[in-house]
């Protein structure tokens, strides 16, 4: 039987960037996998700079080998509707893919790797420690799993039923030189167009010659006919060459505040995706995944007599002072207690608007301008 200090569950940024830390100070820490790495995760593949600093990424390194695309500028607005174009000094954000971005952060981590196995089950030893898949001691399980964690079922979560998800589509493929050249998104320039109903959005990213194309929303129903209606407005203005190879593939994602997971028990706890920490505007789920990662550490590190739930709490108060209340509170905005085609309307001229567009939509909502990266 193998014995670790703690066993994380998933290799994604938030289960990187916790091992890396925990090795750090010093912790025998295993990564556990169902995916062999490179894997790919369905993603627009959006960075903030905050990532990038709360990372410690050295920039030049990761963009000799990965694709790393800085964006400069955005184009947003409403589906159907003008849209406004923003234009910063410099790189307010970066595009990256997921295989590459994923693998990187886990190879640098320093953990154990245990890919290719898929996480099984978990019970208590006689000693009180865990004992994963039946050959992996420790008295620490970090789920890292994304929104369909098990970790996360095992302290009660029900994905797809009790909860309320974002579900997205997306597709990234590599241009031919024939599409590159036809196609109308620059790669410095990202676009994102709202849904009508405000309930989603749309995005295309460039990155190089990979152009990353999606749609998610807060009410799956409806996702195949928004993501039709997206991808022939984009086709009919030449901005996407048609038609489009590869198929869209699903995944969801909670966003903080809504249908809070339990995040700690004894010897348990979540970090990421697993915990349900995605910013409620944007959808950006990478940042918190990372950050969560690192007040998770910044709380184990010192646990010097075990792991028990009344040692782990401090990481939900961490968790609380960085995102806000976990009820949903934060987040309602005065427009959204509007009636919908009063809405429709305002929204529609609010996001033509390039003010708004700057101010709102982009440095508050998408890029969290107010909120300093993260120091632990
Ligand atoms: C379509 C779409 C687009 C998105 N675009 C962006 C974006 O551009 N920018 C952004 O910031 N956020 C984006 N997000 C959100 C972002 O992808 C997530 O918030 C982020 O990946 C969370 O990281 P994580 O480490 O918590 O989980 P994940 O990245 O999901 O990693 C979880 C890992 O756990 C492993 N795992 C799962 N189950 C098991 C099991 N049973 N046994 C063993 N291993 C397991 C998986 O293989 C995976 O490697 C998007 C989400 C979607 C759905």
């Amino acid at each position: 039987m193998e014995r670790v200090d703690a066993l994380i569950i998933g290799g994604g940024p938030a289960g990187s960037t916790c091992a890396r830390q925990l090795r750090r100070s010093g912790m025998e820490v295993a990564v556990l996998d169902k995916e062999a790495f490179p894997r790919d995760k369905v993603c627009a593949g959006w960075i903030t700079p905050a990532v990038v600093e709360a990372l410690d990424l050295d920039l030049d390194d990761y963009g000799r080998e990965c694709t790393l695309q800085p964006l400069s500028g955005f184009r947003t607005g409403m589906m159907g509707r003008p849209a406004a174009e923003v234009h910063y000094p410099g790189p307010v954000s970066y595009g990256i893919r997921r295989c590459e971005f994923d693998h990187y952060l886990l190879m640098r981590s320093g953990a154990r790797l245990l890919s290719g196995q898929r996480f099984k089950d978990m019970r208590r030893d006689e000693d009180g420690s865990w004992v994963v898949n039946n050959h992996i001691r420790t008295p620490l399980v970090i789920g890292a799993g994304g929104h369909f964690c098990p970790v996360a079922r095992h302290l009660g979560a029900r994905p797809g039923s009790a909860e309320a998800a974002v579900t997205a589509k997306e597709v990234e493929f590599e241009m031919s030189p024939v599409q590159a050249r036809d196609c109308g998104i620059r790669a410095e320039v990202p676009e994102l167009y709202f849904c009508e109903d405000l309930k989603g959005y749309g995005w295309v990213f460039r990155k190089g010659d990979w152009l990353n194309i999606g749609l998610g929303r807060q009410d799956k129903q409806r996702l195949g006919r928004h993501l039709d209606a997206f991808m022939g407005m984009l086709a009919g203005t030449g901005r996407i060459p048609a038609p489009v190879p590869g198929r869209f593939q699903g995944h969801a994602y909670l966003l903080y505040g809504d249908t809070p997971r339990r995040i700690v028990d004894d010897g348990v706890l979540l970090v990421g995706d697993a915990a349900g920490l995605a910013y409620a505007r944007s959808g950006e789920g990478i940042r918190p995944a990372i950050e969560s990662a690192l007040l998770a550490a910044s709380v184990l590190m010192h646990c010097r007599d075990g792991f028990g739930i009344d040692r782990l709490q401090p990481y939900v108060e961490r968790l609380v002072q960085r995102f806000g209340p976990r009820d949903g509170r934060a987040r309602t905005l005065p427009m959204e207690l509007l009636p919908a085609a009063l809405k429709r309307a305002l929204a529609g001229r609010l996001l033509a608007s390039r003010w708004f567009a700057r101010h709102l939509v982009l440095n508050r909502w998408f890029f969290h301008l107010h909120q300093p990266p993260l120091r632990v």
